[in-house]
């Protein structure tokens, strides 16, 4: 008989109802009673939901942060938080995010928050911990038996889910130059007595979460593997060690070799360790498969999966478990809501409710037989059919453009010096040129257009003038302003990647598909299904626009290829690689048909081109080929004299940096102001050959950066790159931040870089 049982569920709620529980609490609009009752309320509706599993996830619930929820049960705080006599939950989220409630601003409850970082290949954050060569821990297992108890009140099969140690040290960052697995041998003690605390009531089975294993281990860390697990194998509780988001690889034998009772594997994307495993895998242990897709909201394919799993099941016995690849904290809660989604679209899809059905029907086709689930495998089979035949997944005419791709797609026709001089000559930019990244606030009025366009009480007409009038507003205060290079500000754009979406063929949107990014913030990634095409121009008349208004050159604003791909839940039915060269050949298009209306300069954002990096360092460079070729072929077709710039969201791009030379964008721009010596390191070692514009103000932070501090980091920018291929530039887009805000931040950076010419540094 094989078990079913599940990693984790999306704590946010169908209706985002902890988001809307969190803000009003912080808002000082409900009392942290309340907060409570909305978070028992979601852990109880969760785990009534997936109450047909043999074991059903607790602990996996958190206010913001799994992480962080670990932190607290190991007694590890910050040390600016320790010591605060209010409500633990509280300081809880003075850590997450610098401050709790409203209501409690004294300058005493306000801290630096915690840094936050992605969790390993998702688009979850995580708050960072935070260790010293002092740092020590001590159990609080409070929360865990809350909500421990609250299952077994419901009579749910409960089972605990944890961080593990080596996961967990792997994730902080030490705050000194201590190594963090010194801190290994104190942290299993705490381990140690949160598991005899966990079967002490009433746990039997313990989820402890090891996806680390999934990565490159050194020495160091294989070792810690093997101390952390022998020391914790005499716990009065089964550990069921999970690792997900990929394959083990390398680190097979060490995984099969830890003395636990059972083994998650993700038997999605690491589908090539199972037959290993079977032979390497002590007799006696659990094997937990995750054979449906965690990642993503494609229904799964039963009758292959049943297939591959018949004789696995056959082998095992009752030592096989079922599982989803990893928690299904990263899809959406429930299809069935998304009722503006065509039945047929509809029919190929399952968010997280509808994959646990797939697990109970999986299950039961193990155990009784494929006969006893016969028409439900039908349908899915019918889905899967419908999806495989779609006249709207498959488009013969993108299909043969993609195979029509020749290197020369993506080279300009000249190299960068001859580029440049043309550029020069026909741009006539002053040295240290000023511009910004593309959008500019998006403003109450802004919104309020947008929200009556979308609810029928605005007509297309009057939407459009709308935007035309903020578009006119954005270009004549950057005219006051003095800026060199326009952008039209991007009004008419809810988001840089939804806007596109909408435009081209081959993408979906859900209406509530929403997936936690961090705390209670939430992303809903649009739908690509299908071939990719571009029926129509997408910015080219909002940006003829903004040029009539100006003499000064505009910038015409795109989201890259590969930025579109790692932000929306792609196909699973083709490589993401060509995909990627679909999504190139539409943009493609959109920059020819942007040069030809004359715009001269044209920006290509690659904000999440660091995101698709793959987890093992050795797929870094069968990743960036295509990501970067995906990128030159959406750019490289425009004249010489045609300035194509990029925009990356991050300064860590050491390790890139020779990928991201290869882009040969004329101008790149990069988020650096809260890091500039980290990033100016980088070209110690590799001179980026065409022009970069460091971001010299942080628009992350409401702070007005003064003229100086601008100067000294461009200054400081001057000794490694040499000045006339400088820019000068905010790190990142102005959408989020107010008019007030951005007025007296650009005209200190347009005076830094009149300083700067007067300083003749060029
Ligand atoms: N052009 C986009 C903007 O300015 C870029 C946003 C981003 O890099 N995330 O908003
Ligand atoms: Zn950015």
């Amino acid at each position: 008989m094989a078990l079913t049982h599940n990693l984790g569920f999306p704590r946010i709620g169908a209706r985002r109802e902890l988001k809307i529980a969190l803000e009003q609490y912080w808002k000082g609009e409900s009392s942290l009673a309340d907060l409570q009752r909305a978070g028992a309320e979601l852990r109880q509706r969760h785990w009534q939901q997936q109450a047909g599993l043999d074991r059903v996830p607790v602990g996996d619930f958190s206010f913001y942060d799994q992480v962080l929820d670990m932190s607290l049960t190991l007694g590890h705080l910050p040390a600016r938080a320790q010591g605060f006599d209010g409500e633990p939950l509280d300081n809880y989220f003075r850590i997450a995010r610098g401050r709790s409630a409203a209501t409690d601003d004294q300058a005493c409850c306000a801290i630096a928050a915690g840094e936050m970082t992605k969790w390993f290949d998702t688009n979850y954050h995580y708050i960072v911990p935070e260790f010293t060569a002092d740092t020590a821990f001590s159990l609080d297992a409070s929360r865990l038996l809350e909500q421990l108890r609250e299952a077994r009140a419901l009579n749910i099969n409960a089972k605990p889910v944890i961080i593990g140690p080596v996961t967990y040290l792997a994730l902080g960052k030490a705050k000194d130059d201590s190594n963090p697995l010194d801190l290994l041998p104190a942290l299993l003690d705490v381990y140690a007595e949160l598991l005899v605390t966990l079967g002490q009531h009433g746990a039997d089975w313990v989820q402890v979460d090891e996806p680390l294993l999934v990565t490159d281990l050194d020495a160091d860390w294989s070792h810690a593997f093997n101390v952390a697990y022998h020391q914790l194998k005499s716990a009065p509780v089964k550990i069921l060690l999970a690792s997900y988001f990929g394959g083990l690889d390398d680190n097979r034998y060490l995984a099969a070799h830890l003395p636990v009772a059972g083994l998650h594997l993700d038997a999605v994307r690491g589908r090539d360790d199972v037959q290993p495993l079977l032979n390497l895998l002590p007799s006696h242990r659990v094997l937990s498969l995750g054979v449906i897709d965690g990642r993503n909201i494609w229904k799964t394919d039963l009758g292959a999966v049943l297939d591959w799993l018949e004789p696995i099941a056959e082998r095992l016995g009752d030592r096989l478990w079922l599982a989803p690849s990893c928690s299904l904290l990263h899809v959406p809660v429930d299809l069935s809501r998304e009722t503006t989604l065509d039945d047929e679209l509809r029919s190929w899809l399952a968010f997280a409710l509808q994959k646990l059905d797939e697990l109970a029907l999986l299950a039961s086709a193990l155990n009784q037989g494929r006969d006893s689930v016969a028409p439900a495998l039908a349908d899915n089979r019918a889905a899967i059919a419908s999806r495989q035949q779609s006249t709207r997944v498959n488009n013969p005419a993108v299909r043969s453009a993609v195979a029509a791709i020749t290197p020369a797609l993506g080279e300009r026709r000249s190299g960068y010096p001859q580029r440049a001089a043309q550029q020069a000559a026909h741009l006539q930019l002053p040295a240290w040129p000023t511009t910004t990244i593309g959008s500019f606030p998006q403003t109450e009025e802004i919104r309020r257009a947008r929200y009556q366009y979308r609810h029928g009480t605005l007509d297309k007409d009057a939407y459009h003038d709308a935007m035309r009038t903020e578009i006119a507003h954005s270009v004549a205060a950057q005219e006051k302003l003095g800026l060199d290079v326009l952008v039209h500000g991007e009004a008419e754009r809810n988001d840089m990647v939804e806007y596109f979406g909408e435009q081209l063929d081959g993408y979906a949107f859900s209406r509530f598909g929403w997936v936690q990014s961090y705390g209670s913030r939430c992303v809903k990634p649009p739908i690509l299904f299908g071939d990719i095409s571009r029926p129509h121009a997408m910015t080219v008349e909002w940006i003829r626009y903004a040029q009539s208004l100006t003499d000064k050159p505009l910038k015409g604003m795109l989201t890259g290829p590969v930025t579109l791909l790692n932000w929306s839940f792609v196909r699973d039915d083709q490589p993401r690689a060509d995909t990627c060269y679909q999504l190139a050949l539409a943009i493609r298009e959109e920059v020819l048909d942007l040069e030809a209306a004359g715009v001269n300069i044209i920006q290509i954002d690659e904000a999440a081109l660091r995101e698709g990096l793959p987890l093992r360092r050795s797929q870094w460079a069968g990743y960036l080929d295509w990501a970067v070729q995906a990128f030159r072929i959406a750019a490289n077709g425009v004249a010489d004299r045609t300035q194509i710039h990029t925009h990356m969201c991050y300064s860590e791009f050491n390790d890139i940096m020779a990928a991201i030379a290869a882009m040969d964008a004329d101008v790149i721009t990069i988020e650096t102001s809260r890091s500039q010596m980290e990033l100016l390191d980088a070209f110690d070692d590799f001179r980026y050959p065409n022009e970069i514009g460091p971001g010299v103000y942080d628009i992350h932070s409401p702070n007005i950066p003064d003229a100086e501090h601008m100067v000294a980091l461009m200054t400081q920018a001057a000794e490694r790159i040499p000045a006339e291929r400088l820019w000068v530039n905010p790190d990142c887009g102005l959408k989020t931040r107010r008019w007030e805000e951005v007025t007296p931040a650009l005209e200190n950076m347009v005076a830094a870089a009149r300083q700067l010419r007067a300083a003749h540094i060029r």
